[in-house]
């Protein structure tokens, strides 16, 4: 066994076994930085870490990098072993018409735009009815701020679905969404949100959080749902009983002391409500987006590829105990990175979409779908065992040494969805011809 080098006053005081774990995942720990050796350690024995603890995670490279990485896939095996979810569901953009004016939003339309739409209800049935029959359990249902929605729309909307389709989950409306619905039919956010519920919403979407803090906000939403509103928004949701997902968008004029703040906030509503599901990190996407279309050299384009793999693998860190399914999203980073996140920290590949439209609109070329065969493949890929999940986590099937049904996809594919890799990986059938071929 390889030695450690010796422990300063400072390192003492961590627990035993954060120190004993940090060692059996990395050999020998002399080449990390003493500050990162405490942090991971802290982590490993189960206390949190702070907002410092956390920037200098963002921040730290080399040795200290590949240790963070090690740690957060380890806090990912204690929890989840190695299981790696989905969930099928269809994507439904009610409308694109919005006059919020988000400057990173490729997605908003005005109304006599080419390619406004405002779908009808019986458009909205038909496509959750079609989607049922292909074997989903959730409609994702977001739309713009359409200037002529009435407040009531959102439960009637709810209303239609569930008369048609009792046993869907609605999975629907972000806090930007309650906050305009709300505040349309001047209704508390807890009324309005539990008058949903009695309609037949199942979860809410944690979007429209971006960064919160005020004045990156004010920049890119002109603070117009403030870190306050979406807090207090969220916690309304969590007190009358409805689950929600929690996001941040990444990889604009943001920095890592934001990333680390936004992430102790969301432990902290956590710590008090237990209402949040998963975090779902969302890469901005920039190339249809305003804000980086208008100020090129004050934006990045996106986070980089460290940064992507930083953002999961300290979420894991930071959230531990308290949020512990981090998801990845495919249709920003794409199925084959988002098969390597499954490396970093990360325990949920989302859901297999149908139509994706935001981050689309928003330059994503990524597709609309990936179907549950295709879901199964990618995970079995990345070495880990594939399940079918309900929106709040319970077990639908578990595809450990079985296929799901294959199905073409839903929308004729007219892009290279970077899914050409899979054929690296046959499925259980192909094995056990090629063994069955080779045995005779
Ligand atoms: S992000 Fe949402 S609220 Fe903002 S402009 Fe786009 S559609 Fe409207």
């Amino acid at each position: 066994m390889t030695s450690s080098p010796p422990l300063s006053p400072s390192v003492e005081h961590i627990a035993f076994s954060g120190l004993r774990s940090l060692r059996d995942l990395n050999g020998d720990i002399s080449a990390l930085s003493e500050k990162i050796r405490i942090i991971l350690a802290k982590a490993l024995a189960g206390n949190d870490i702070s907002i410092t603890d956390g920037i200098a995670l963002f921040e730290c490279h080399g040795a200290d990098w590949e240790a963070v990485k090690r740690t957060a896939n380890h806090l990912c095996q204690r929890v989840h072993r190695d299981r790696v979810g989905f969930v099928v569901n269809r994507n439904i953009n009610f409308t694109n018409i919005c006059y919020m004016g988000c400057k990173f939003c490729g997605f908003a339309k005005r109304t006599e735009e080419k390619g406004a739409e405002f779908l009808s209800f019986g458009q909205i049935v038909a496509r959750a009815q079609e989607a049922w029959e292909r074997g989903a359990t959730e409609v994702c249902i977001q739309g713009g701020l359409h200037p002529k929605l009435e407040g009531t729309y959102y439960r009637d909307l709810c209303k239609a679905i569930k008369s048609a389709l009792p046993d869907m989950h609605i999975h629907a409306f972000s806090p930007y969404e309650i906050w305009y619905g709300a505040a349309k039919r001047r209704m508390s956010y807890q009324d309005f949100i539990a008058d949903l519920m009695e309609a037949g919403l199942g979860s809410m979407p944690g979007t429209a959080a971006e960064i919160l803090d005020t004045e990156i906000r004010q920049q890119l939403t002109k603070n117009k749902l403030s870190t306050e509103k979406w807090v207090e928004i969220i916690r309304a949701a969590h007190q009358v009983g409805l689950p929600t997902t929690a996001t941040i968008m990444y990889g604009h004029i943001d920095a890592p002391k934001h990333w680390a703040a936004h992430l102790a906030l969301l432990r902290d509503i956590q710590k008090d409500t237990g209402g949040f599901t998963e975090l779902v990190p969302l890469s901005f996407v920039h190339s249809e987006s305003p804000l980086y279309r208008q100020n090129p050299d004050k934006v990045r384009p996106g986070p980089s590829a460290m940064e992507v793999d930083k953002m999961h693998a300290v979420a894991r860190i930071m959230l531990h105990g308290w949020i512990d399914n981090i998801q990845v999203s495919w249709t920003k980073l794409g199925p084959q990175r988002a098969r390597q996140m499954l490396q970093a920290g990360v325990n949920d590949l989302g859901g297999t979409l149908m139509n994706e439209s935001i981050s689309r609109s928003a330059g994503s070329k990524f597709g609309q779908e990936i179907t549950p065969h295709e879901m199964v493949q990618i995970i079995r890929g990345a070495g880990r065992v594939p399940y079918q999940r309900t929106t709040l986590y319970e077990t639908k099937a578990c595809y450990a040494d079985r296929e799901p049904e294959e199905q073409a996809p839903l929308v004729e594919r007219s892009v290279d969805q970077d899914l050409n890799f899979l054929r690296m990986f046959p499925d259980i059938r192909t094995q056990q011809k090629t063994a069955n071929e080779r045995a005779g």
